[in-house]
């Protein structure tokens, strides 16, 4: 089984190349991009609260970006651990739509925060 590395389609026969995309057949497909895309996140922000952490979030996913926020295991120190790192999550997208995300960051930091 020979598979096209560009388009991922399967080929039986006895072609080296795909018809589609003129690349050279291989036998082992490199990793799928939608796979990878969700094992690699970023981090692109330090959230300083929940408040603002939320709606950061639902700002991004609105906007079409698969954001996520970590938030910091406060409970485990009774929010020492936040004083500590002085923030309280982090801002995470995937990295493929990193630049896009910090653009829309910028965006969100002017409007809500009036700077
Ligand atoms: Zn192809």
């Amino acid at each position: 089984m020979l598979f096209c590395p560009k388009c991922y389609t399967e080929y039986e026969s006895q072609i080296t190349h795909c018809p589609e995309c003129r690349e050279k057949l291989a036998y082992a497909l490199p990793p799928h991009p939608d796979q990878m895309e969700l094992f690699e996140m970023v981090e692109i922000y330090k959230i300083p609260d929940e408040i603002t952490g939320m709606a950061l979030n639902s700002f991004l996913v609105d906007a079409g970006i698969e954001a996520s926020i970590q938030p910091m295991e406060a409970s485990f120190y009774g929010g020492a651990l936040n004083v500590m790192l002085g923030y309280w999550g982090k801002l995470l997208v995937p990295r493929d739509e990193e630049t896009k995300a910090r653009k829309l960051l910028e965006t969100f930091i002017r409007e809500f925060h009036g700077k």
